[in-house]
Protein backbone atom coordinates (compact mmCIF):
# COMPACT_ATOMS: atom_id res chain seq x y z
CA UNK A 1 0.00 0.00 0.00
CA UNK A 2 1.53 3.18 -0.66
CA UNK A 3 1.54 6.55 1.91
CA UNK A 4 -1.13 8.82 1.20
CA UNK A 5 -0.25 12.04 -0.31
CA UNK A 6 -0.15 14.32 3.06
CA UNK A 7 1.71 14.84 6.12
CA UNK A 8 -0.04 13.18 9.00
CA UNK A 9 1.02 14.77 11.40
CA UNK A 10 -2.16 14.18 14.56
CA UNK A 11 -0.64 10.82 15.87
CA UNK A 12 -1.82 11.19 19.00
CA UNK A 13 -5.74 10.97 18.19
CA UNK A 14 -4.87 7.83 15.96
CA UNK A 15 -2.72 6.10 13.37
CA UNK A 16 -2.66 4.45 10.38
CA UNK A 17 -2.91 0.96 11.01
CA UNK A 18 0.36 -1.25 10.37
CA UNK A 19 -0.15 -3.40 6.93
CA UNK A 20 1.86 -6.29 9.28
CA UNK A 21 -0.97 -5.67 11.84
CA UNK A 22 -4.32 -5.49 9.17
CA UNK A 23 -3.08 -8.65 7.72
CA UNK A 24 -3.04 -10.44 10.66
CA UNK A 25 -6.87 -8.70 11.52
CA UNK A 26 -7.90 -9.88 7.65
CA UNK A 27 -6.85 -13.28 8.55
CA UNK A 28 -8.67 -13.61 12.09
CA UNK A 29 -11.79 -11.94 10.31
CA UNK A 30 -12.08 -14.14 7.07
CA UNK A 31 -10.66 -17.23 8.22
CA UNK A 32 -10.24 -17.79 11.95
CA UNK A 33 -13.58 -16.17 12.94
CA UNK A 34 -13.91 -18.91 15.83
CA UNK A 35 -15.74 -17.91 19.08
CA UNK A 36 -12.75 -18.68 21.45
CA UNK A 37 -15.69 -19.97 23.84
CA UNK A 38 -16.61 -22.90 20.93
CA UNK A 39 -15.22 -26.66 21.65
CA UNK A 40 -14.88 -26.96 17.95
CA UNK A 41 -11.45 -26.48 16.39
CA UNK A 42 -11.94 -22.75 14.98
CA UNK A 43 -12.53 -22.38 18.50
CA UNK A 44 -9.82 -23.93 20.01
CA UNK A 45 -7.84 -21.80 17.35
CA UNK A 46 -9.51 -18.79 18.23
CA UNK A 47 -8.78 -19.10 22.00
CA UNK A 48 -5.07 -20.08 21.01
CA UNK A 49 -4.62 -16.90 19.64
CA UNK A 50 -6.23 -15.50 22.62
CA UNK A 51 -4.00 -16.95 24.92
CA UNK A 52 -1.11 -15.96 22.78
CA UNK A 53 -2.00 -12.36 22.37
CA UNK A 54 -2.31 -12.00 26.19
CA UNK A 55 1.30 -13.37 26.50
CA UNK A 56 2.34 -10.80 24.00
CA UNK A 57 1.12 -7.73 25.82
CA UNK A 58 2.21 -9.03 28.71
CA UNK A 59 6.13 -9.62 27.90
CA UNK A 60 5.59 -5.99 26.55
CA UNK A 61 5.01 -4.87 30.03
CA UNK A 62 6.46 -7.24 32.30
CA UNK A 63 3.42 -8.29 33.61
CA UNK A 64 1.64 -11.56 33.86
CA UNK A 65 -0.50 -12.74 31.28
CA UNK A 66 -3.38 -13.17 34.07
CA UNK A 67 -3.40 -9.72 34.18
CA UNK A 68 -4.08 -8.19 30.68
CA UNK A 69 -7.80 -7.84 30.27
CA UNK A 70 -8.67 -6.89 26.86
CA UNK A 71 -11.32 -3.90 26.26
CA UNK A 72 -12.90 -1.96 23.60
CA UNK A 73 -10.19 0.67 24.08
CA UNK A 74 -8.39 3.35 26.33
CA UNK A 75 -11.88 4.93 27.77
CA UNK A 76 -12.91 1.71 28.71
CA UNK A 77 -9.79 0.45 30.17
CA UNK A 78 -9.41 3.67 32.20
CA UNK A 79 -13.31 3.35 33.44
CA UNK A 80 -12.93 -0.62 34.40
CA UNK A 81 -9.60 1.22 36.40
CA UNK A 82 -11.25 4.03 38.04
CA UNK A 83 -15.04 2.91 38.48
CA UNK A 84 -14.02 -0.94 39.23
CA UNK A 85 -11.44 -0.03 41.99
CA UNK A 86 -13.41 2.53 43.28
CA UNK A 87 -16.71 0.64 44.01
CA UNK A 88 -13.76 -2.37 44.86
CA UNK A 89 -12.05 0.17 47.28
CA UNK A 90 -11.76 0.81 51.42
CA UNK A 91 -12.85 4.54 50.44
CA UNK A 92 -15.00 7.22 48.67
CA UNK A 93 -12.18 9.78 47.82
CA UNK A 94 -10.22 9.51 44.33
CA UNK A 95 -7.24 11.96 42.94
CA UNK A 96 -6.29 12.21 39.75
CA UNK A 97 -3.92 14.50 37.90
CA UNK A 98 -5.61 18.06 36.42
CA UNK A 99 -4.69 17.33 32.94
CA UNK A 100 -6.38 13.52 32.80
CA UNK A 101 -7.55 12.18 29.51
CA UNK A 102 -11.75 12.89 29.92
CA UNK A 103 -12.35 8.69 30.39
CA UNK A 104 -10.22 9.44 33.55
CA UNK A 105 -11.97 13.00 34.68
CA UNK A 106 -15.14 12.14 33.57
CA UNK A 107 -15.46 8.42 35.02
CA UNK A 108 -14.71 9.97 38.40
CA UNK A 109 -17.30 12.61 37.88
CA UNK A 110 -19.51 10.34 37.22
CA UNK A 111 -18.78 8.43 40.96
CA UNK A 112 -19.63 11.17 42.57
CA UNK A 113 -23.49 10.28 42.41
CA UNK A 114 -22.57 7.47 44.24
CA UNK A 115 -20.58 9.50 46.64
CA UNK A 116 -17.11 9.83 45.85
CA UNK A 117 -15.12 12.78 46.19
CA UNK A 118 -12.29 13.62 44.52
CA UNK A 119 -9.20 15.83 44.40
CA UNK A 120 -7.76 17.38 41.26
CA UNK A 121 -3.75 17.77 41.81
CA UNK A 122 -2.71 20.35 39.90
CA UNK A 123 0.37 20.58 37.12
CA UNK A 124 3.12 22.93 36.40
CA UNK A 125 3.57 25.30 33.79
CA UNK A 126 5.11 22.35 31.99
CA UNK A 127 1.94 19.78 32.62
CA UNK A 128 4.50 18.47 35.40
CA UNK A 129 2.58 16.35 38.08
CA UNK A 130 5.15 16.48 41.37
CA UNK A 131 4.76 13.31 43.23
CA UNK A 132 4.70 14.94 46.56
CA UNK A 133 1.61 17.27 45.39
CA UNK A 134 -0.32 13.44 44.49
CA UNK A 135 1.15 12.61 48.24
CA UNK A 136 -0.62 15.09 49.56
CA UNK A 137 -3.96 14.96 48.12
CA UNK A 138 -4.25 11.71 49.39
CA UNK A 139 -6.04 10.73 52.67
CA UNK A 140 -6.73 7.65 54.67
CA UNK A 141 -9.72 7.07 52.25
CA UNK A 142 -8.62 7.76 49.37
CA UNK A 143 -9.50 4.41 46.81
CA UNK A 144 -7.90 5.20 43.83
CA UNK A 145 -5.27 7.24 42.70
CA UNK A 146 -5.45 8.28 38.58
CA UNK A 147 -2.55 9.84 36.75
CA UNK A 148 -1.21 9.58 33.01
CA UNK A 149 2.33 8.33 31.91
CA UNK A 150 2.46 11.06 28.84
CA UNK A 151 -0.33 13.78 28.33
CA UNK A 152 -1.89 13.44 25.07
CA UNK A 153 -1.61 17.26 24.30
CA UNK A 154 1.49 18.86 25.39
CA UNK A 155 2.97 15.28 25.55
CA UNK A 156 4.70 15.80 29.01
CA UNK A 157 5.95 12.97 31.09
CA UNK A 158 4.69 12.38 34.77
CA UNK A 159 7.73 10.83 36.97
CA UNK A 160 5.10 7.79 37.95
CA UNK A 161 7.71 5.19 39.28
CA UNK A 162 7.90 8.64 41.92
CA UNK A 163 4.22 8.95 42.48
CA UNK A 164 3.69 5.62 43.17
CA UNK A 165 6.36 5.60 45.90
CA UNK A 166 4.64 8.88 47.37
CA UNK A 167 1.08 7.41 47.16
CA UNK A 168 2.18 4.16 48.64
CA UNK A 169 3.56 5.69 51.48
CA UNK A 170 0.67 8.30 52.03
CA UNK A 171 -2.11 6.01 51.22
CA UNK A 172 -1.04 1.96 51.20
CA UNK A 173 -4.59 0.96 50.40
CA UNK A 174 -5.07 2.97 47.65
CA UNK A 175 -5.24 1.40 43.81
CA UNK A 176 -2.82 3.20 41.75
CA UNK A 177 -3.76 3.61 37.81
CA UNK A 178 -1.42 4.69 35.09
CA UNK A 179 -2.97 5.81 31.88
CA UNK A 180 -0.15 4.67 29.25
CA UNK A 181 -2.34 5.31 26.31
CA UNK A 182 0.23 8.00 24.72
CA UNK A 183 3.44 6.45 26.65
CA UNK A 184 3.44 2.84 25.26
CA UNK A 185 5.70 2.70 22.17
CA UNK A 186 7.05 5.88 22.76
CA UNK A 187 9.30 5.26 25.68
CA UNK A 188 9.91 2.22 27.21
CA UNK A 189 6.52 1.32 29.99
CA UNK A 190 6.94 -1.69 32.53
CA UNK A 191 4.14 -2.08 34.84
CA UNK A 192 6.44 -3.33 37.42
CA UNK A 193 9.12 -0.61 37.08
CA UNK A 194 6.19 2.08 37.22
CA UNK A 195 5.03 0.40 40.45
CA UNK A 196 1.23 0.69 38.86
CA UNK A 197 -1.84 -1.46 40.20
CA UNK A 198 -3.51 -1.05 36.51
CA UNK A 199 -2.24 0.24 33.12
CA UNK A 200 -4.60 1.34 30.20
CA UNK A 201 -3.19 1.14 26.80
CA UNK A 202 -5.27 1.88 23.63
CA UNK A 203 -4.62 -0.25 19.78
CA UNK A 204 -4.88 2.69 17.68
CA UNK A 205 -2.75 4.93 19.83
CA UNK A 206 -0.07 2.11 18.15
CA UNK A 207 -0.92 1.70 14.19
CA UNK A 208 -3.20 -1.28 15.55
CA UNK A 209 -6.94 -1.35 14.75
CA UNK A 210 -9.49 1.22 16.57
CA UNK A 211 -12.05 -0.30 19.09
CA UNK A 212 -9.26 -2.43 21.26
CA UNK A 213 -7.27 -1.69 24.15
CA UNK A 214 -6.44 -3.61 27.29
CA UNK A 215 -6.23 -2.81 31.00
CA UNK A 216 -3.19 -4.57 32.87
CA UNK A 217 -3.44 -5.58 36.53
CA UNK A 218 -0.64 -6.28 39.18
CA UNK A 219 -0.67 -9.51 40.62
CA UNK A 220 -3.68 -9.55 42.64
CA UNK A 221 -5.55 -6.92 41.87
CA UNK A 222 -9.38 -6.66 40.77
CA UNK A 223 -11.48 -3.97 39.84
CA UNK A 224 -15.62 -4.76 40.05
CA UNK A 225 -16.56 -5.35 36.50
CA UNK A 226 -18.50 -3.37 34.81
CA UNK A 227 -19.97 -5.33 32.27
CA UNK A 228 -21.80 -8.77 33.48
CA UNK A 229 -22.44 -11.87 31.61
CA UNK A 230 -20.61 -14.97 29.92
CA UNK A 231 -17.50 -14.24 32.53
CA UNK A 232 -14.83 -13.69 29.45
CA UNK A 233 -11.56 -12.30 30.61
CA UNK A 234 -11.40 -13.85 34.21
CA UNK A 235 -14.71 -12.45 34.77
CA UNK A 236 -13.79 -8.82 34.35
CA UNK A 237 -15.04 -8.14 30.79
CA UNK A 238 -18.12 -10.07 29.90
CA UNK A 239 -18.49 -10.32 25.83
CA UNK A 240 -17.65 -12.50 23.31
CA UNK A 241 -13.79 -11.36 22.70
CA UNK A 242 -13.18 -9.23 19.81
CA UNK A 243 -10.50 -11.51 18.34
CA UNK A 244 -8.99 -10.28 15.15
CA UNK A 245 -8.72 -6.79 16.80
CA UNK A 246 -7.12 -8.44 19.89
CA UNK A 247 -4.42 -10.09 17.65
CA UNK A 248 -4.35 -7.12 15.80
CA UNK A 249 -3.57 -5.43 19.14
CA UNK A 250 -1.10 -7.98 20.43
CA UNK A 251 0.93 -8.00 16.97
CA UNK A 252 0.68 -3.91 16.83
CA UNK A 253 2.28 -3.95 20.65
CA UNK A 254 5.08 -6.07 20.18
CA UNK A 255 6.05 -3.66 17.11
CA UNK A 256 5.93 -0.97 19.32
CA UNK A 257 7.87 -2.37 21.77
CA UNK A 258 10.17 -3.62 19.78
CA UNK A 259 10.92 -0.28 18.01
CA UNK A 260 10.85 1.77 20.97
CA UNK A 261 14.46 2.53 21.11
CA UNK A 262 15.46 2.86 17.63
CA UNK A 263 11.98 5.18 16.51
CA UNK A 264 12.55 7.37 19.96
CA UNK A 265 15.63 8.78 18.74
CA UNK A 266 14.40 9.25 14.98
CA UNK A 267 11.57 10.83 16.18
CA UNK A 268 13.24 13.34 18.64
CA UNK A 269 14.78 14.20 15.54
CA UNK A 270 11.88 14.71 13.86
CA UNK A 271 10.64 16.70 17.41
CA UNK A 272 14.07 18.98 17.03
CA UNK A 273 13.84 19.61 13.67
CA UNK A 274 9.93 20.77 13.68
CA UNK A 275 10.66 22.79 16.72
CA UNK A 276 13.43 24.31 15.16
CA UNK A 277 11.99 25.12 12.18
CA UNK A 278 9.03 26.70 13.64
CA UNK A 279 11.07 29.14 15.52
CA UNK A 280 13.07 30.23 13.27
CA UNK A 281 10.40 30.69 10.59
CA UNK A 282 7.53 31.53 13.05
CA UNK A 283 7.71 34.78 15.16
CA UNK A 284 6.54 34.85 18.34
CA UNK A 285 5.77 30.53 18.67
CA UNK A 286 5.96 29.35 21.93
CA UNK A 287 6.41 25.43 22.64
CA UNK A 288 4.22 23.89 25.30
CA UNK A 289 5.13 21.16 27.54
CA UNK A 290 8.24 20.20 29.09
CA UNK A 291 10.98 19.91 26.72
CA UNK A 292 13.30 18.03 28.76
CA UNK A 293 10.46 15.54 29.68
CA UNK A 294 8.01 14.59 27.50
CA UNK A 295 6.99 11.73 24.37
CA UNK A 296 9.29 12.95 21.20
CA UNK A 297 6.52 12.22 19.46
CA UNK A 298 4.02 15.46 20.61
CA UNK A 299 4.48 19.10 19.87
CA UNK A 300 2.53 21.32 21.22
CA UNK A 301 2.76 25.17 19.44
CA UNK A 302 1.15 28.41 20.51
CA UNK A 303 0.92 30.79 17.24
CA UNK A 304 -0.11 33.90 19.35
CA UNK A 305 -2.73 36.16 17.47
CA UNK A 306 -3.72 33.23 15.48
CA UNK A 307 -6.70 31.51 15.75
CA UNK A 308 -5.50 27.89 16.09
CA UNK A 309 -8.81 26.44 14.08
CA UNK A 310 -8.50 28.61 11.19
CA UNK A 311 -4.82 28.06 10.88
CA UNK A 312 -5.38 24.15 10.86
CA UNK A 313 -7.86 24.27 8.32
CA UNK A 314 -5.47 26.25 5.53
CA UNK A 315 -2.71 23.52 6.63
CA UNK A 316 -5.06 21.16 5.63
CA UNK A 317 -5.46 22.84 1.94
CA UNK A 318 -1.71 22.12 1.76
CA UNK A 319 -2.34 18.78 2.69
CA UNK A 320 -0.86 18.88 6.54
CA UNK A 321 -3.32 17.43 9.30
CA UNK A 322 -2.59 18.44 12.66
CA UNK A 323 -5.26 18.91 15.57
CA UNK A 324 -5.68 21.99 17.90
CA UNK A 325 -5.98 19.86 20.83
CA UNK A 326 -7.04 16.41 21.84
CA UNK A 327 -9.53 15.39 18.94
CA UNK A 328 -12.09 14.65 22.21
CA UNK A 329 -11.75 18.50 22.46
CA UNK A 330 -11.98 19.72 18.92
CA UNK A 331 -15.77 19.05 18.87
CA UNK A 332 -16.72 20.14 22.51
CA UNK A 333 -14.27 23.62 23.24
CA UNK A 334 -11.31 24.75 25.10
CA UNK A 335 -8.43 22.28 26.24
CA UNK A 336 -8.48 21.48 29.88
CA UNK A 337 -4.73 20.59 29.47
CA UNK A 338 -3.39 23.84 28.43
CA UNK A 339 -5.82 25.82 30.76
CA UNK A 340 -4.20 23.41 33.61
CA UNK A 341 -0.79 24.60 32.44
CA UNK A 342 -1.25 28.24 32.88
CA UNK A 343 -2.26 29.51 29.21
CA UNK A 344 -4.66 32.07 28.66
CA UNK A 345 -8.07 31.40 27.07
CA UNK A 346 -6.32 33.49 23.75
CA UNK A 347 -3.31 31.62 24.05
CA UNK A 348 -4.89 27.79 24.15
CA UNK A 349 -7.62 29.14 21.24
CA UNK A 350 -3.58 29.94 19.22
CA UNK A 351 -2.39 26.42 19.50
CA UNK A 352 -2.15 23.42 17.22
CA UNK A 353 -0.55 19.87 18.45
CA UNK A 354 1.64 18.49 15.99
CA UNK A 355 1.80 14.81 16.76
CA UNK A 356 4.62 11.91 14.74
CA UNK A 357 3.79 7.62 14.47
CA UNK A 358 5.82 5.26 12.37
CA UNK A 359 4.97 6.76 9.21
CA UNK A 360 6.34 10.37 9.88
CA UNK A 361 8.80 11.00 7.90
CA UNK A 362 10.95 14.22 7.25
CA UNK A 363 9.80 15.38 4.45
CA UNK A 364 6.50 15.99 6.05
CA UNK A 365 8.05 17.73 9.30
CA UNK A 366 9.29 19.64 6.29
CA UNK A 367 5.88 20.48 4.76
CA UNK A 368 4.33 21.07 7.76
CA UNK A 369 7.68 24.12 8.44
CA UNK A 370 7.51 25.13 5.25
CA UNK A 371 3.49 25.42 5.13
CA UNK A 372 3.13 27.12 8.93
CA UNK A 373 4.99 30.54 8.69
CA UNK A 374 3.25 32.23 5.22
CA UNK A 375 -0.27 31.09 6.96
CA UNK A 376 0.61 32.63 10.60
CA UNK A 377 1.38 35.63 9.00
CA UNK A 378 -1.71 36.01 6.97
CA UNK A 379 -3.88 34.96 9.16
CA UNK A 380 -2.37 37.69 12.19
CA UNK A 381 -2.60 40.42 9.88
CA UNK A 382 -6.72 39.39 8.89
CA UNK A 383 -6.93 38.94 13.01
CA UNK A 384 -5.59 42.71 13.67
N1 LIG B 1 -6.12 8.11 27.49
C1 LIG B 1 -5.37 8.91 26.73
C2 LIG B 1 -4.18 9.59 27.34
C3 LIG B 1 -5.69 9.13 25.39
O1 LIG B 1 -4.94 9.95 24.65
C4 LIG B 1 -6.82 8.46 24.85
C5 LIG B 1 -7.24 8.69 23.46
O2 LIG B 1 -7.16 9.79 22.95
C6 LIG B 1 -7.57 7.61 25.68
C7 LIG B 1 -7.18 7.47 27.00
C8 LIG B 1 -8.76 6.89 25.16
O3 LIG B 1 -8.40 5.81 24.32
P1 LIG B 1 -9.44 5.23 23.25
O4 LIG B 1 -9.49 6.19 22.11
O5 LIG B 1 -8.85 3.91 22.85
O6 LIG B 1 -10.75 5.07 23.94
Amino acid sequence: MNAPPLAYLDNAATTRCDPRVAEEVERFLLEEYGNPSSVHPLGVRAARALREARETLARCLEAEPAGVVFTSGGTEADNLAVLGFARAGHGRHLVVGATEHPAVLEAAKALGAEGFETSVVPVDRGGRLEAAAVAGACRPDTAVVAVMMANNEVGTIAPVAEIARAVRAAAPRAAFHVDAVQAFGKVPVSIRACGADSLALSSHKIHGPKGVGALVLAPGRRPSPLFHGGGQEGNLRSGTENVPGIVGFARAASLAAEGVATEAARWRRLRERLARGLAESSPGVVLNGDAERCVPTILSATFPGVPGEALLHHLETRGVFVSTGAACHSKRGGSHVLLACGLPEEAVRSTLRFSFGRFTTEADVDRAVEAVPPLVSELRALAR
